[in-house]
């Protein structure tokens, strides 16, 4: 139906001229701001080998194309099975302790690797920059601090999980780590926020190189972070409040 037949189909239940007035752009309205974009499988921004000086191709294939794969087919499937299309990811894990457990893990699979997967490049590593530096340094002293406070999270999780900078309600940033496919967005996390920067330290995310040396992953992942990308997501968390 278009919006001129809408109109006409509109103005045949509403007789009343000036209720008719209001009504066909407060319905669009509204209707346009509860449709959410469905979770896309985009395409890798860069060559599986363009980050082997932290991690290798074929474990970046294996990641990508299998493991992120399968936790997205799974969330649009479970989407679909409990009718939730309409509703935005964050407010999905803002209650996910009382939804299907598939949101948890494969929502969460699919939030969790797509950020990954943006705030890394071939052209990363360095400092960064700008407002996002001035708010590590005033958080954690220096950014050798940041990293050392941030490689402990990542090494201190015992299994799977990963490690997180996020910006609590306050626009504070703060460390964590989560297990399995869990994120600061989630009710079930400890401490609650927007996440920035994340790592992977499941085993599939480094064990063909690395083997038992996360240690190493994790001080290599400096190597290939794209600051540029973490503090536009930095200054997003200040413009969503
Ligand atoms: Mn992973």
């Amino acid at each position: 139906m278009n919006y001129k037949s809408f109109i006409q189909f509109k103005n045949r239940i509403f007789s009343n001229r000036v209720i008719s007035i209001g009504i066909p752009t407060v319905l669009f309205l509204t209707f346009s701001l509860t449709i959410k974009a469905q979770p896309t499988f985009d395409p890798l921004p860069y060559p599986y080998d363009a980050l082997e000086s932290f991690i290798d191709k074929t474990t970046m294939e294996i990641h990508y194309d299998k493991h992120y794969r399968a936790y997205y087919q799974n969330f649009v499937k479970t989407l679909k099975e409990e009718d939730l299309t309409e509703i935005s990811i964050e407010s999905l894990f803002s209650d996910v302790s009382k939804r299907n457990v598939s949101i948890r893990n494969n929502g969460g699979g699919f939030y969790n690797h797509k950020l990954f997967w943006e705030i890394m490049s071939p052209n990363g590593g360095g400092v960064p920059e700008g407002e996002l530096l001035r708010a590590i340094v005033g958080e954690f002293g220096t950014f050798e601090a940041f990293k050392q406070q941030f490689e402990k999270a990542a090494l201190g999780r015992f299994g799977s999980g990963w490690a997180w900078l996020s910006v609590d309600a306050t626009g504070k940033l703060f460390i964590s780590s989560t297990p399995n496919q869990d994120n600061p967005l989630m009710d079930v996390a400890e401490k609650r926020g927007i996440p920035i920067l994340g790592l992977d330290v499941w085993e599939h995310a480094y064990y063909l190189r690395y083997q038992n040396r996360r240690a190493e992953y994790v001080s290599n992942f400096w190597n290939v972070v794209n600051w540029k990308a973490v503090s536009e997501k930095y200054k997003q968390t200040k413009v969503s409040k």
